[in-house]
């Protein structure tokens, strides 16, 4: 279990989680205006397969292979019309082709066989797509419109623990925590927020405190991490 914050975010007088999360979501809203999904689509089909490239590697490397990929396969039968051989080409530079391929190929057979081929909406089915878990299910399901949980990566859990809003390490139970204390209408926005924030601020290695709009009032290890 991480280090938590949540004892130290009492013990400092900053207020409750519940009392906390507004102003950190509006901060980060003025502080990170363009916050947003940076993995490039023009469809339901084109969002579902960013997300399911962009596992073990990064949105900008995912938006290389798209941007011809997309060019090549635009409706869910293109990606079952070549050989796989030939896809796990196309896609090789997001790593773990084979495995993505398998998965691109079952999900899209699946979408035609069962949802008239469309990309369903709900958590639920989602997770049936073959190789689509719960993240990629959710960052789906949130950029749809109809966010139903709320996508924990490494920036969120890293920034969820340094903000004591949760003590958890476990993804599913990080954003159970979450899910407690953030409104319905901000699930799909606050990963946002926090993956920008991680990024540009609350580095891993080297949180930058100093610069940070939420240091003076609203987290508890302000300048207390690394390692947290
Ligand atoms: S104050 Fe420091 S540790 Fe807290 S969110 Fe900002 S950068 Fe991260």
């Amino acid at each position: 279990m991480a280090r938590s914050y949540v004892r130290e975010a009492r013990r400092r007088g900053l207020g409750s989680r519940r009392e906390r999360i507004g102003p950190i979501v509006e901060r980060l809203v003025a502080e990170h205006p363009d916050a947003g999904i940076a993995l490039r689509f023009r469809s339901d089909i084109e969002l579902l397969v960013s997300v399911m490239l962009s596992a073990q590697t990064t949105d900008v490397n995912v938006n290389r292979v798209t941007d011809r990929l997309f060019e090549k396969y635009r409706r869910p039968e293109d990606y079952l019309a070549v050989e796989p051989e030939e896809l796990e080409r196309d896609i090789y530079a997001t790593g773990f082709f084979r495995q993505k391929t398998k998965s691109i190929r079952g999900s899209m057979r699946m979408l035609l066989e069962e949802f008239d081929g469309r990309v369903p909406h709900t958590l639920p089915e989602l997770l049936r797509l073959p190789g689509v878990a719960r993240k990629t299910a959710n960052v789906v399901a949130a950029e749809l419109g109809h966010a139903q949980g709320i996508v924990v990566d490494t920036h969120v859990r890293r920034l969820s623990q340094r903000l004591g809003l949760t003590r958890h390490d476990d993804p599913v139970k990080i954003e159970r925590d979450l899910q407690r204390v953030v409104p319905r209408t901000d699930w799909a926005l606050l990963p946002h927020l926090l993956i920008w924030h991680g990024r540009r601020v609350c580095i891993a290695r080297s949180p930058r405190c100093e610069d940070c709009v939420l240091a003076a009032d609203l987290c508890p290890s302000a300048q207390v991490v690394p390692g947290g």
